[in-house]
């Protein structure tokens, strides 16, 4: 089995409860949206990388003494082979997180599922891809699954300075879970730190409110808006 891959890189988590944990990063290239903000496009609107076979890539991460993998994207669900991937990583004594938009489930091997769904404003308006990312961005029935599967965080960007923030439709997507708020991290939306700082500074009493997490992007204020990082 193959997968196409961006890139694959040492660093630290920067978003989400494991924050800050040593990790290696494989990015699976390709997804199913196509957020207007996102901040991968090398792996979604215009996405790159060789296609590997599931050992190449096992040979490389296990080689790795960190323990910590992080399985992100693009959408890694949507790939058959990300099942074969994190049966190896397992096997190899690796500790696995998933990063997802939450619309593609499928039974793997995972230690933290960190489900991300995507909001209103994260819809590329006036694009060919419009139509298609709204009646695809949230399928209440793969998050259900999500959550009652594993290990989990719902990790919600959400920029507090747009017209239409997203905290309501956060809220309403919760009680049609039935999700724990105990799970929910509000991470600022941007890519520089002064951004970033300042609706971390908006989110903040939100959070004290709901019970949420305020959740940072700790990679992008020690490296910058880089790839491989
Ligand atoms: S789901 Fe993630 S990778 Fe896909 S377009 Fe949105 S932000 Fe980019």
């Amino acid at each position: 089995m193959k997968l196409r891959i961006a890139e694959t890189f040492e660093s630290i988590q920067g978003e989400g409860f494991w924050t800050g944990r040593r990790s290696i990063f494989v990015r699976l290239s390709g997804c199913n949206l196509r957020c207007i903000w996102c901040d991968t496009p090398y792996a979604s609107w215009e996405p790159e990388g060789p296609v590997r076979s599931v050992p190449d890539i096992l040979d490389e991460l296990l080689s790795s003494p960190i323990k910590d993998v992080v399985v992100t994207g693009g959408e890694p669900m949507l790939f058959e082979g990300v099942v074969p991937l994190c049966a190896g990583l397992r096997e190899g004594g690796k500790i696995i997180t998933i990063e997802t938009a939450g619309t593609v489930a499928r039974t793997l091997s995972c230690d933290l599922m960190s489900i991300s769904p995507k909001l209103r404003h994260s819809t590329p308006i006036g694009t060919d891809w419009e139509a298609r990312h709204e009646d695809l961005r949230l399928n209440l029935d793969v998050l259900r699954n999500l959550i009652t599967s594993y290990d989990h965080q719902l990790k919600f960007v959400v920029n507090p300075e747009h017209d239409e923030p997203g905290v309501d439709e956060i809220t309403e997507l919760l009680q049609a879970l039935n999700a724990d708020a105990a799970n929910v991290i509000l991470m600022p939306e941007g890519t520089d730190t002064e951004t970033l700082h300042r609706r971390s500074k908006l989110l903040e009493p939100i959070c004290k409110e709901l019970g949420f997490t305020l959740g940072q992007r700790l990679h992008i204020d020690l490296f910058g808006n880089t790839r491989g990082t």
